[in-house]
């Protein structure tokens, strides 16, 4: 394949671990539950972010970028481990966050701080909505930055995506397991869109199922067309001859209940249950609506005792020091 060219910075520990949840499974009187540990990528607390920055990144330095810019919301784990990683290669990094800044930083916001990142506050805009302008004044004053897409989702964070699937579907043939779904937050589009990619490319029967994160439908054209289109360009990219149509998305929007980070009962049940039954702590905005979702499918048997579910953790624990009460 034509991708083996692509540069990859090497930012994680990989391959990350695959667990059993046990006593979770049992507590949901559910079927086998296995995780794909990604909080554990090991870049400043981890997380999905960092396979597609290693391609991202990958880019940037062989476009002979020396400033990074991204955008994101306030508590953005993109952004945290865009900072972590500008700051490894030795890269000024500049975010641009929604919101105004706060009295107090805590959780990723805390974290963008101490890795050095230049923090620029956008208000309402919280997906780049501004990269523009700032990328001209950086420019100007003699910079090359290099942008690095919302949720890094793009062809190369979504081809990080395809090898993350390859290096699991070797750890299942190790451990002799297959799966029916694989079940997983969505937010910007990547994740899935590479998953569903190395799907094809493994010829997997198990199921991608992505659980909605985010109800803002303010993108240029509606998420599950963004994905389709962005697995189709992923494919593309790679020298693939897959192509991908409605049929092959499943985008479960049932939960995302207020919107964006507003946490309730789902998420905080979700997070108490995987703490106090494996030790394994979720994250409010995203893996805590995605096990939530999970344990709805289970309960609602959607997902049948017999089935065999990996939970992919895609991170995002800092953000729990931000959303305590
Ligand atoms: C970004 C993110 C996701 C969603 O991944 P996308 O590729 O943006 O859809 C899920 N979980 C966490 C913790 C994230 O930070």
């Amino acid at each position: 394949m034509t991708y083996k060219n692509i540069p990859r910075q090497s930012l994680g520990f990989f391959p990350t671990p695959v667990v059993e949840l046990t006593k979770l499974a049992e507590a949901l009187d559910g079927p086998r539950i296995l995780m794909k540990r990604d909080d554990n990528t090991g870049l400043a607390f981890g997380g999905n972010k960092t396979r597609k920055l290693e391609f991202i990144l990958g880019d940037a330095l062989a476009h002979g970028a020396d400033t990074i810019i991204s955008a994101g919301a306030a508590q953005s784990n993109h952004c945290r481990q865009t900072a972590a990683a500008a700051a490894s290669l030795q890269l000024e990094c500049h975010l641009i966050l929604g919101g105004k800044e706060p009295d107090v930083m805590s959780g990723n916001l805390l974290l963008d701080r101490i890795l050095g990142a230049h923090i620029h506050w956008g208000g309402k805009n919280r997906k780049g909505e501004d990269i523009p302008q700032i990328v001209e004044e950086l420019k100007k004053s003699g910079k090359k930055p290099y942008i690095v897409p919302y949720g890094g989702s793009n062809e190369l964070g979504a081809l990080s995506f395809v090898e993350a699937l390859k290096e699991l579907d070797l750890q299942l043939q190790n451990l002799n397991e297959s799966l029916t779904h694989i079940v997983f937050a969505s937010s910007s589009g990547g994740t899935q869109a590479g998953l569903m990619l190395g799907k094809k490319c493994l010829n997997a029967a198990f199921q991608i199922v992505g659980i909605n994160i985010d109800k803002d439908e303010t993108g240029k054209i509606p998420f599950n067309q963004f994905i389709l289109s962005l697995a189709n360009d992923t494919a593309e990219f790679i020298g693939s001859h897959y192509r991908f149509s409605e049929e092959d998305l499943i985008l479960d929007s049932s939960y995302v209940g207020e919107g964006y980070g507003v946490v309730g009962h789902l998420e905080n049940e979700a997070i108490s249950l995987t703490a106090q039954t494996e030790g394994i702590l979720l994250d409010p905005v995203y893996t805590g609506r995605a096990m939530g979702g999970l344990f709805d499918l289970i309960r609602s048997g959607k997902i049948a005792k017999t089935d065999s579910v990996l939970f992919w953790h895609t991170g995002g624990t800092p953000a729990l020091f931000a959303y305590s009460e």
